[in-house]
């Protein structure tokens, strides 16, 4: 049995997916079904009895006790958080909560019972932390990418609480000795992601005609990885990562923002063909988000050299497969695109300005 947080969310569901195709063990699936999650993401294991979902919050140390006394997981991957940048500027304090206390929480109770297991299960436990790229902060246009012992310089509220809940994982490691894993994973894309980031909220405006949003002059750069090579990263370094090591993970497919919306609407003109007109006439600049990292792109050599692992799908192949499943997904759309992200969206976007 492996105990997972956030696996109603984008990755997280993706990754229960994976696991259980894959690799067949049981999980246990704690969420708190925030606005991000989308519990239909599971439909497809919704009577499968390997996966035991249960909905409550990181924060409740009581309920983490009785899962990790009745379930004994030999893993926990720890995907719970809040996730997007903007809504951390808006409203840091959600952030700090799920993203701090919830892994301290977390770590708290993982490690009173981990303490107790007997001497093999001890050793053999893993407690896998999913984090960001994000914490390294922004990189210089000719700089190399960071690697993992690039210094950490959050600049955003979302990613400066990912950097505190990274070294809270490391302290728990180096003080009590809990066999921690660490994932600096870049930007991530794919099936089942909440429609307020970059690449899902071009799909599903593009569909409806709607403007497409980019912030600033367009040339912000992200490292993009499609979410299954994501998943197959985080499934090596369960397995043979070293414990208390930390592993870069990305695609090495660095993009301007406004080249991938470009790129996203050619291949709707190409799977689309009957829209009304050329994709890309829906493009709109819009004002730049405060203090908008310039650019993100991580070294994923440890990972390749020590572990084997490569991604699969480039960029060509990944956001291929990745606009299809969004054209053939209109009622996981209309799920996403409800009143409360309708009215973020008002709130949020001032197209054309
Ligand atoms: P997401 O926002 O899609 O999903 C987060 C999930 O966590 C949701 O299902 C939500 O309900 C759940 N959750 C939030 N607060 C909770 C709480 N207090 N208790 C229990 N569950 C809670 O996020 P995502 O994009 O899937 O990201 C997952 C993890 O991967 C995060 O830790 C994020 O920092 C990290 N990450 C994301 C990316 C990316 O590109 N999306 C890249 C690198 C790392």
């Amino acid at each position: 049995m492996i105990f997972v947080t956030g696996g109603a969310g984008f990755i997280g569901s993706n990754f229960v997916l994976h696991w259980l195709a894959e690799h067949g063990e049981p999980v246990v699936n704690l969420d708190a079904l925030t606005y991000a999650s989308g519990p239909h993401n599971l439909a497809a294991i919704r009577d499968d009895r390997r996966h035991v979902f249960v909905h409550g919050d990181i924060l409740d140390r009581a309920l983490v006790d009785r899962l990790l006394a009745q379930h004994r997981p030999r893993a926990i991957v720890h995907f719970a958080a809040e996730s997007h940048v903007d809504r951390s500027i808006h409203g840091p304090e959600a952030f700090l909560r799920t993203n701090v206390e919830g892994t301290f929480t977390l770590l708290e109770a993982t490690r009173a019972w981990w303490q107790r297991l007997p001497d093999t299960e001890r050793r053999a436990f893993r407690f896998l932390h999913v984090s960001t790229d994000e914490v390294y902060g922004s990189l210089e246009p000719d700089a190399a990418p960071f690697t993992e012992a690039s210094p950490c310089r959050p600049n955003s509220p979302y990613a400066a609480s990912k950097a505190a809940s990274d070294h809270l994982v490391r302290a728990w490691h180096h003080t009590y000795g809990l066999p921690v894993l660490t994932v600096h994973c870049s930007n991530n894309y794919g099936p089942f992601q909440y429609p307020e980031k970059l690449i899902p909220l071009v799909l599903v405006n593009a569909l409806a005609g709607e403007p497409l949003p980019v912030y600033g002059d367009g040339r912000h750069v992200r490292d993009w990885l499609y979410v299954e090579d994501h998943c197959r990263a985080l499934c090596a370094v369960l397995a043979s990562g070293q414990p208390g090591a930390t592993y870069n993970v990305g695609g090495g497919n660095e993009l301007g923002n406004l080249e991938l919306v470009q790129r996203l609407c050619a291949l709707l003109d190409e799977l689309r063909p009957d829209a009304a007109g050329p994709h890309a006439r829906l493009i709109r600049f819009v004002a730049d988000r405060p203090g908008h990292d310039r650019r993100y792109a991580v070294d994923a050599g440890k990972l390749r050299r020590e572990l084997g692992w490569q991604p699969r799908e480039t960029l060509d192949t990944g956001l291929r497969k990745t606009v299809q499943w969004y054209l053939d997904h209109p009622d996981w759309i209309t799920r996403a695109k409800d009143e409360a992200w309708q009215a973020w969206i008002a709130r949020h976007y001032a197209p054309g300005t």
